[in-house]
């Protein structure tokens, strides 16, 4: 595995306004104690962490923090991640935007909760909501609750056993369509980046196409730079992006500090050939 660096840049990271465990300021404080000098923050489904942020008046010039998001989505019969960046996520189009995600979101966990309940596993939606509190609500949060009332032993055994890829919590039906997604956050300004490729486990028969279908939605960027991603699967994504002028991105994934894999600003070293969507987005910055 290429050996993650620190970078200037973090471009995907998660705060307690989703299922990361420091709250928006110290995530942020976090980011200048590492020398990062652009932090998109990207929880998922919301960017109530960046208007939080801004409206505290906090931000110091050392650290640029740039409006980000992590969309779920749906692409054949998966559950794909969107990360977008530089939306204008005050606009009342943007909201919108998050609030049927919301939904979306709540539907899910009616069904999530439905189908555990059938395995004899009981969770409390009262308590579930306090502990996720202002922040989107997901199967983290499942996790520790079932850790917390003695359930289940930990929150990896809950992802092995109930939560994760292909078992009966994860349940993705209310998601928008991939190409929503995309379109989502393209028609609020932002560039539309496909998250960790490596995560979604497919053939590369099945990666070609989910890029063609990413990049024909309108998707202009893709994570080649994720510290956990193998290094063939890195290769060949940079090789793609150098051919076809997609825009490379990365980025820790941060959700809690302690997790050396994931570790705020820190994943594999740019490719030399590709454009980076870091440059791009520092161009259009004025
Ligand atoms: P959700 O937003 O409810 O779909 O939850 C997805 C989140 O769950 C991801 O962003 C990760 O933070 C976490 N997650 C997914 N799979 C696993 C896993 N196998 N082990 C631990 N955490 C996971
Ligand atoms: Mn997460
Ligand atoms: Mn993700
Ligand atoms: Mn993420």
């Amino acid at each position: 595995m290429f050996e993650p660096i620190s970078h200037s840049w973090e471009l995907h990271c998660h705060s307690l306004f989703s299922d990361g465990s420091l709250s928006a300021q110290a995530l942020y404080d976090l980011a200048l104690e590492r020398d990062v000098r652009h932090l998109v923050l990207t929880d998922h489904d919301t960017a109530e962490g960046y208007r939080w942020l801004t409206e505290q008046g906090q931000l110091q010039p050392e650290c640029q923090l740039w409006p980000g998001v992590e969309l779920s989505s749906q692409w054949q019969g998966r559950s794909v991640h969107v990360v977008g960046v530089g939306m204008d996520v005050t606009s009342p189009h943007w909201r919108q935007i998050e609030a049927r995600y919301a939904v979306a979101r709540d539907k899910r966990l009616e069904r999530i909760l439905f189908l555990l309940a059938r395995e004899g596993l009981n969770i409390d939606v009262d308590a579930l909501r306090t502990q996720a509190g202002a922040g989107t609500l997901g199967r983290p949060h499942i996790a520790r609750y079932l850790v917390d009332s003695g359930q289940v032993k930990d929150s990896a055994t809950a992802f092995k056993r109930w939560l994760g890829n292909g078992k009966v919590g994860d349940v993705k039906q209310s998601w928008p369509e991939l190409a929503e997604a995309v379109a989502d956050i393209a028609g609020s300004g932002g560039v539309a980046v496909l998250a960790h490729p490596h995560r979604y486990k497919l053939t590369w028969r099945k990666l070609d196409q989910l890029l063609t279908d990413f990049t024909d939605a309108g998707g202009r960027a893709v994570e080649v730079c994720c510290p956990a991603m193998p290094d063939a699967m890195r290769k060949r994504l940079a090789a793609y992006c150098a051919q076809e002028g997609v825009m490379v991105s990365g980025g820790s994934d941060f959700h809690q500090p302690d997790t050396p894999w994931a570790s705020l600003g820190r994943y594999p070293q740019w490719p030399t050939q590709a454009p980076l969507l870091t440059d791009w987005l520092l161009s259009q910055a004025v």
